[in-house]
């Protein structure tokens, strides 16, 4: 690792005594629904996008204004930017850009996409590899979803197309409106969205990003080029970057979990040719229409994975597992901080800086 020289990170599977791949492990799970997409003739391609907060070594952010793009204040942090950038390039993972995000001290770096598993894994490396940097610069940076309940929450949005035997992107024949493909892919994510959130945000902490006007979505629906839906859909005419983005999962998601969650649900669609519904259109924050809301709780969270299709098709084991890890998560957000629209100084204690 260029940040380290001398260091680097080994990622490894993990297999039960008689060899087989181990059920709770996440890249176990990412590798079943990878295997389910090649099923049906397809190879997912994923990019995650990941938004964390720098902070001082109290974790309080670096910035107290909201910047957002700015070309002036950016300049600022240049120089521990700069060195994440360079860090993540030599880490193998290809840097798209990066930019002051909607929060005082809230920083977006784009990775480019790669096939799923090697998706997941450069994620895990881009947070490691993040927060080492902002140490070595006198800094933390936090993946927490939402440590200030005034300020914008940071999200996991995970892109996902498909290629052929080619490596050609199915969806590039959409013109203004998804292909028949890519509309049953949407349609998996949006029937299967309520339960995605339990992948998508696992902690007490995450659901409360969950709220009107914060970029984050509240209810499920689908659109074009629309940040206030849950599912983006990028479909310009030829283009090999026709995508769907979903837009509800917290920078705390496990990569491998919450990839694996939206790949089983984009090729349920696929196999059952599901549709997605009508196309939402404008503010879907005031104007819902009857679209159905996301579980602002990690206790409804819990009950729409819960028996879901969904927890079923990522194994009765690992989902049973997980499930019994936030029902914890649940008794002690009770206990410590019961009110859902607060973030306390016990969250930000707990998760601050193990996210
Ligand atoms: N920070 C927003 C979130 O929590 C996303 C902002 C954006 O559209 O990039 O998901
Ligand atoms: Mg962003």
């Amino acid at each position: 690792m260029d940040h380290r020289p001398g260091y680097a990170i080994v990622i490894a599977d993990a297999h039960d005594p008689e060899g087989n791949p181990h059920p709770l492990a996440p890249r176990s799970v990412l590798a079943a629904q990878i295997e389910r997409c090649r099923a049906v003739g397809v190879d997912p391609v994923v990019a995650t996008e990941l938004e964390f907060y720098l902070c001082t070594p109290d974790w309080e952010p670096v910035q107290h204004h909201i910047q957002y793009s700015s070309v002036t204040d950016g300049l600022a942090l240049e120089p521990v930017l700069h060195a994440m950038r360079e860090a993540l390039l030599g880490a193998g993972i290809e840097v798209e850009s990066s930019n002051a995000e909607y929060g005082p001290g809230q920083i977006e770096i784009n990775a480019g996409p790669a096939d799923a598993m090697t998706t997941a894994d450069n994620t895990a490396v881009f947070k490691s590899i993040v927060k080492q940097v902002a140490v070595q610069h006198g800094l933390r940076a936090t993946f927490m979803p939402k440590p200030w309940a005034e300020q914008s929450g940071s999200g996991m949005h995970v892109h996902t197309s498909l290629v052929d035997d080619g490596g050609a992107n199915t969806f590039a024949d959409s013109d203004g409106a998804p292909n028949e493909l890519m509309r049953a892919w949407l349609g998996g994510i949006v029937d299967h969205a309520s339960a995605l959130t339990l992948l998508g945000s696992p902690t007490s902490n995450g659901p409360k990003r969950i709220r009107p006007y914060t970029f984050a979505p509240t209810h499920i629906h689908w659109g074009l080029d629309n940040r206030t839906v849950l599912a983006r859909c990028v479909v310009e005419a030829g283009s090999p970057a026709n995508r769907v983005e979903f837009r509800s999962a917290g920078s705390d998601a496990n990569p491998y979990l919450i990839i694996a969650g939206v790949l089983a649900a984009g090729v349920d669609g696929l196999e059952r040719g599901v549709d997605p519904g009508p196309m939402s259109e404008g503010d879907m924050y005031t104007n819902p229409g009857d679209c159905v809301a996301l579980p602002t709780d990690l206790a409804g969270v819990i009950e729409a994975y819960d028996g879901s299709p969904l927890a079923e098709q990522l194994g009765k084991t690992f989902s049973a597992s997980y499930a019994s890890i936030a029902r914890a998560e649940v008794a002690l957000a009770a206990e410590h901080s019961p009110e859902p629209d607060e973030v306390t100084d016990w969250e930000r204690a707990r998760f601050i800086e193990h996210c």
